[in-house]
């Protein structure tokens, strides 16, 4: 079968409505950093793009975003680092593992300004918001996946209820064009 995410590939859990939060840790076995967020993540879905965090293995990523104020680092913040500060997204690495933390978004002009991106498969806690969609299916193909794959890619995803975009999902790509237009 068509590996897509080891958090979707058994099916697509769905999240709970009362859901306020969780603890993310990242993968080392000795002193891990731990982020505590304070409230449930939105816009879930798993990204084919090549500057996402991905588990060993996976063809895609999952991200979600949070609002940066409920975004708290708790343990070993020391490990951390910015993988590139010039991009648009600064994405807080673990030195130690390789894992991602959180992505922030320091241009105050960005759409997505006031938003952090996570990934709630780092959680042991049960709730997160499902993911809703696939974005940068596409991309895989940067990152080694084989152009004729992609039919089964699509499908599975569809199979899966993650309705497969190149770009964003049309309501984030709306909010980013309301962005600009203003
Ligand atoms: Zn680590
Ligand atoms: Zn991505």
């Amino acid at each position: 079968m068509t590996n897509i995410h080891p958090s979707v590939d058994g099916g697509v859990k769905p999240g709970s409505d009362n859901f306020e939060g969780g603890t993310l840790k990242c993968k080392c076995a000795d002193k891990p950093v731990v982020v505590k967020i304070s409230s449930q993540s939105a816009h879930n879905h798993i990204c084919g793009c090549t500057k996402c965090w991905k588990p060993a293995g996976a063809q895609f990523s999952q991200v979600a975003v949070v609002p940066s104020k409920s975004l708290q680092v708790m343990e070993n913040g020391g490990k951390l680092d910015v993988i590139d500060p010039r991009a648009a997204i600064n994405r807080y690495a673990c030195k130690g593992c390789g894992v991602h933390m959180y992505g922030r978004i320091e241009t105050p002009t960005h759409p997505f300004y006031g938003l952090d991106f996570i990934h709630t498969e780092l959680s042991d806690d049960d709730g997160w918001s499902a993911p809703e969609f696939a974005a940068f299916v596409s991309s895989i193909i940067e990152a080694g996946a084989n152009p004729s794959s992609m039919g089964d890619v699509r499908s599975r995803l569809k199979e899966l209820d993650l309705e497969p975009y190149d770009c964003l999902s049309p309501t984030l790509m709306d909010v980013i064009a309301a962005h600009v237009a203003k």
